[in-house]
């Protein structure tokens, strides 16, 4: 049985002031009986702020991106050794922006993938088709590149701990949220894929996301497409409201 997991993408959002205020919002108003798993990832510079805040709450914390290397000469660069160390249980890797607008590389998602789970971080690995791509007919093409490349190496073993994020890149921020037909056929065929790859087992075990403009309008009928474990939101995660709706359409 895979549990239902939401996690809130703060992006560049979240002075230390804004996260206490939102963690203490969502903290004590989250459902005590831990139907699903919820993360946050705020910035780096918040995330020990947010450690302490959420310190013996069910609260997990994700990081929104990592270098493959544990230490060094990578001015700038922040690790998964880090991460690890001010209590994170997730890393975002290959999220749409840092694609698009940082020139991350499948290959440089598949580094990050290994180094995570050898620190025993979870990755979530985001993949997903811009609309160009999708009007071309390139959908599955861009998925299965995407995942192939990304998880590559990565053994049987390890994949049952990890989790995709399916994220189309033109439903992110742009308010027009994938339809639920969408979102299973991409789902169907991720499965398919890492079932060919690896096998049924392992593919079933594997916990896969929606992420693309979810809001509590959304989130009910999204939640009950066959098969997806969970959302990635972003916009709607800072506001503690929204985030526990979006949260609440998992509970039951
Ligand atoms: C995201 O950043 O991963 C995301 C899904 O953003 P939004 O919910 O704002 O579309």
């Amino acid at each position: 049985m895979r549990k239902p997991l939401v996690v809130g993408n703060w992006k560049m959002n979240g002075t230390l002031e804004e996260t206490l205020k939102l963690l203490t919002e969502l903290k004590h108003k989250l459902p005590a009986n831990g139907a699903c798993d919820v993360a946050v990832s705020p910035p780096f510079t918040a995330l020990y702020t947010a450690q302490v805040a959420l310190h013996e709450t069910m609260l997990l914390l994700a990081g929104q991106n990592m270098h493959w290397e544990t230490d060094g000469a990578f001015t700038g660069e922040v690790s998964g050794t880090f991460l690890k160390d001010v209590g994170c249980s997730f890393v975002l890797l290959g999220h749409s922006e840092r694609r698009r607008l940082f020139g991350e590389t499948d290959e440089g998602v598949n580094k990050k993938a290994l180094a995570a789970l050898a620190l025993e971080l979870t990755p979530i690995i985001c993949v997903g088709e811009t609309w160009e791509q999708r009007e071309a007919g390139k959908t599955e093409a861009v998925l299965e590149a995407q995942i192939k490349k990304g998880l590559s190496g990565i053994p049987m073993n390890d994949l049952g701990g990890l989790v995709v994020a399916y994220e189309p890149v033109w439903a992110i921020g742009t308010g027009k949220t994938a339809k639920p037909d969408d979102v299973a056929s991409a789902l169907h065929f991720i499965r398919n894929l890492v079932a060919k790859a690896y096998d049924a087992p392992t593919s079933s075990a594997l916990r896969v996301l929606y992420g693309g403009s979810v809001t509590p309008e959304t989130a009910k009928e999204l939640a009950g497409v066959k098969d997806l474990d969970g959302f990635l939101v972003g916009g709607a995660s800072l506001s503690s409201d929204k985030f526990l709706k979006i949260i609440a359409a998992w509970e039951n």
